[in-house]
């Protein structure tokens, strides 16, 4: 995409990722060909109580990328105002998942104040792959919670994982 002339274009993709779905991972693969550079943010100040910590996530986060073999994906931490953390990364594009109308809401108010904040950075909405669509973290954890087979959802690693925390917690219901 960047030519000799042309400014590289970077793009931020935002989220907890608490834990790191196949949705999450279909909108990298997506994103990643959009820009010439993407930059997965893991928020390490989430307002919900993850069921993984900063660390476990940005680990999971970063092995999840390596396995889909994209060099043109890094993966930070950030714990600040996305529109600030955009410019420090040099980022024109905010790229966010949407799936069904749930999602709609939210990501319209905050396309929107961000924009007001900072008119030069577009948020670009991508939608993961049909069968992908309805997944999402927070139900993920809960079908783990509930004794449930997570491995439609996520990779085996992270099956593993969440497994391996909803049995340390004891979280795991039988009905
Ligand atoms: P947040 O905590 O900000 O909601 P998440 O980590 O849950 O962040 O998700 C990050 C982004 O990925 C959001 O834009 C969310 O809408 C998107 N996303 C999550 N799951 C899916 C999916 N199955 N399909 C498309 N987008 C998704």
């Amino acid at each position: 995409m960047a030519d000799s002339n042309q400014k590289e274009r970077v793009g931020i993709y935002p989220g907890t990722f608490d834990p790191i779905t196949l949705g999450h991972a279909d909108i990298i693969r997506r994103g990643s060909k959009l820009v010439d550079r993407l930059v997965i943010g893991v928020t390490t100040n989430p307002s919900k109580n993850p069921m993984f910590d900063t660390d476990e996530r940005l680990a999971m986060v970063k092995r999840e990328v390596a396995a889909m073999g994209l060099s043109n994906v890094e993966v930070v931490g950030f714990n600040a105002l996305l529109v600030k953390f955009a410019n420090k990364t040099g980022a024109s594009v905010i790229l966010r998942g949407l799936r069904a109308v749930a999602d709609f809401e939210y990501e319209y108010q905050m396309a929107g104040m961000n924009q007001q904040l900072d008119d030069d950075i577009e948020t670009v909405f991508l939608m993961a792959d049909v069968s992908l669509q309805p997944i999402a973290s927070k139900l993920v954890k809960e079908i783990a919670m509930f004794g449930g087979d997570i491995g439609p959802f996520v990779s085996p690693a992270v099956k593993h994982q969440v497994d391996a925390r909803v049995a340390e917690t004891g979280q795991r219901g039988d009905y």
